[in-house]
């Protein structure tokens, strides 16, 4: 089968790739499709440490062909996730208390296991999420990363309805939080980035307010317009949205860091102190949270935007996201 593996100079090569023989509990799925998401790049780039040989891919959608021994979650036909979450132990601290992708020995698809960017791929059955009906695979695959991320995110920010909520970085994941915080959280979105093709996206999608932080001073309107907002959600690949995102928020609010510069932050510690800001740091969601970003999209609160790809483009796709020039998701297409 075909399969999106990373190389040691960070290409990434389309091989065929022989997959092993499924384990107890595992499932066999034959891929329908798997969106790319920045977090992809970075791993391809190395930005996390070296991941040469490994099948990229976490935001996979495909149907159980085959069953391992001991399944009971899975039958042949479902249609499933293959998400950045890929297994957690289910026993530690974590996966006991609702925090299941903060699982110390937790695995990730197309990171520290295969992933979906490939013709099939195997998962762990109670680990795959059902994919409701009605809900288009392409468009599930958005929100397997990109949405329940943001969805999560948004949780993780307490933003209540009525309020502003200021979203730093309109790309793939950030179109999606702009349509949750709208379309799930009732609240009002100002959309923050630096290139005009995503502000247009965000326009067209009901943004209460569009800034393009590369000639405005997003903190500066944010306060004047808003009297800053009540949370902010950071996806852009940059630290300077982080740091923007510090003084455009009110006094008690939550700056929620999803994107992932490899880089440092700094923080005034008088700002933080004296009005009483929290950074936290969010990562995708739990498995309940996907069925939940799901359940959304299939009842047409959230579309996120998809363009289907051949395999063979992975490396013009990763050029075009270097550059900017993707507008909402690339997905890769296994469907014959
Ligand atoms: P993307 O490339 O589609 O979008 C990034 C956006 O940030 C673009 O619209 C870009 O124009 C914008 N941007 C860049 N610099 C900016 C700046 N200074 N100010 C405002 N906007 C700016 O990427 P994506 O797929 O949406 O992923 C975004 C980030 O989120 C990546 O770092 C990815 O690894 C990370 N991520 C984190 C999680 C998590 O669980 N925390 C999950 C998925 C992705
Ligand atoms: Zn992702
Ligand atoms: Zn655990």
């Amino acid at each position: 089968m075909k399969a999106a593996i990373v190389t040691h100079d960070h290409q990434v090569s389309v091989e065929d790739k022989r997959l092993r023989e499924l384990q107890y509990g595992e499932a066999l799925l034959t891929m329908e499709c798997c969106g790319v998401c920045h977090t992809d790049l970075h791993v391809k780039n190395g930005d996390f440490g070296d991941k040469t040989g490994v099948i990229l891919g976490h935001e996979g959608i495909g149907i159980v062909s085959k069953l391992g021994q001991g399944v009971k979650s899975l039958k042949i036909g479902d249609r499933v996730s293959v998400a950045w979450f890929y297994q957690g132990c289910g026993h530690c601290e974590y996966c006991n208390t609702g925090r299941e992708t903060l699982c110390r020995s937790v695995k990730n698809a197309g990171y520290t296991v295969d992933g979906g960017m490939a013709e099939q791929c195997i998962v762990h059955a109670d680990y795959a999420v059902k994919v409701p009906d009605g809900l288009d695979s392409a468009a599930a695959s958005s929100i397997t990363c990109a949405g329940v991320t943001t969805y999560k995110g948004l949780k993780v920010s307490d933003i209540r309805p009525g309020e502003w909520i200021a979203i730093f970085g309109l790309g793939g994941l950030g179109n999606l939080a702009l349509q949750y915080a709208k379309n799930v959280f009732n609240a009002k979105v100002i959309a923050v980035d630096i290139n005009e093709q995503q502000l247009d996206l965000a326009r067209s999608m009901g943004a209460d307010i569009v800034i393009n932080s590369r000639d405005q001073d997003a903190q500066a309107i944010i306060q004047e317009k808003c009297g800053g907002a009540h949370a902010a959600l950071v996806t852009a690949v940059a630290k300077s949205a982080f740091h923007s995102a510090v003084f455009s928020v009110r006094a008690g609010a939550k700056v929620v860091a999803i994107g992932l510069p490899p880089e440092s932050m700094a923080l005034d510690i008088p700002r933080l102190v004296l009005d009483g800001i929290q950074v936290v740091g969010s990562l995708v969601g739990t498995r309940k949270d996907l069925a939940e970003a799901f359940q959304f999209a299939a009842e047409g609160k959230v579309t996120p935007k998809v363009a289907l790809r051949p395999i063979e483009e992975i490396n013009t796709i990763f050029e075009e996201m270097q550059a900017g020039k993707i507008s909402g998701r690339m997905v890769i297409n296994f469907k014959k």
